[in-house]
């Protein structure tokens, strides 16, 4: 048995073509699987479970018949789609996940996350990142109408944008210390996240241990899954 784990779809009706592929693990693939999960972003934007268009309510129907058929499915807040709550948890049969999180893979223990607290070299990302997550201001936003929730969300793309284009490639990374930290704490040896959409497995050492960093890619131009069994992680670019 394999158990998937994929992240930062941005499933957006400006590009059905990824809601397609995704449809397509969902009622192929993933069926067969043990459980998904799915690491953030798995919306493009998503500013609360009362607000969802036609086109995410296709994915959530997806994950609903998934998780009816009997494959658990795992979801965790991304920094687009961190408004993710229960009524998203009741309509697709998924539950939410915290961040970080530690599961136990065939006998390996495994920490996961998003990505986005480890890109700590981004100082205004991560201002950005503790007001949003407050309690007080996410109940305050979604206080708001949704016209107005969609306006404020379309700007802060907008605003995001231009600070990513502006950013050097090492800032938009990880911060090597952030992640040897975060094994340190969690006492593992593997550490899966994605974010970044910089798929790949590294090799690293912490405190003189080998360690290993996954990091999942995004599915602009096509799928990235990582399926991981009894033999270990495999990750995977799907062709669109
Ligand atoms: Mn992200």
């Amino acid at each position: 048995m394999t158990t998937l784990f994929i992240s930062d779809l941005h499933i957006d009706e400006s590009c059905p073509a990824i809601t397609r592929q995704f449809l397509d693990l969902v009622e192929g693939e993933a069926r067969q699987s043990e459980a998904l999960y799915i690491l953030g972003d798995f919306f493009e934007s998503w500013v609360g479970d009362d607000a969802a268009d036609p086109h995410q309510s296709a994915a959530i129907s997806a994950l609903k018949a998934l998780t009816d058929s009997g494959v658990p499915c795992f979801v965790m807040h991304g920094n687009r789609d961190f408004l993710l709550g229960s009524q998203f948890c009741r309509m697709s049969g998924a539950r939410l996940l915290p961040d970080p999180l530690m599961v136990t893979l065939y006998g390996e223990p495994v920490l996961v996350m998003h990505g986005d607290a480890l890109c700590t070299d981004d100082r205004a990302y991560q201002r950005l990142r503790a007001t949003v997550r407050d309690a007080n201001w996410q109940r305050q936003f979604l206080a708001l109408s949704v016209k107005a929730r969609r306006s404020l969300a379309g700007a802060a793309r907008v605003g995001s944008q231009v600070h990513t284009a502006e950013l050097e490639y090492a800032i938009a990374d990880v911060n090597p210390s952030s992640v040897a930290a975060a094994l340190r704490s969690a006492g593992t040896a593997t550490l899966l996240h994605g974010h970044t959409h910089r798929p790949a497995i590294h090799p690293l050492t912490v405190d003189g241990r080998a360690c290993t960093r996954i990091v999942l890619g995004d599915w602009h131009a096509g799928g990235s899954v990582l399926r991981w069994s009894r033999d270990g992680p495999e990750l995977v670019s799907l062709p669109r």
